[in-house]
């Protein structure tokens, strides 16, 4: 199974404030669904985030 390294992060768009939930693993680029700024775009796998990160969601918890 696989371990707990996936995780989603909180990010604050850095144009318009909304804050959205982005997974840290990614092959897409990531816009904010409120603007259309670029939040995150792939980065060798992982993702290059662009805004803020204001928390951490794990995935074994609610
Ligand atoms: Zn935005």
């Amino acid at each position: 199974m696989e371990g707990p390294k996936s995780k989603f992060l909180k990010v604050k768009c850095a144009d318009c404030g909304n804050i959205q939930t982005i997974f840290d693993r990614t092959n897409l680029k990531i816009s904010c669904s409120v603007c259309g700024a670029t939040m995150a775009l792939p980065m060798g796998g992982k993702s290059d985030i662009k805004g803020e990160i204001v928390g951490r969601v794990d995935t074994d918890l609610e």
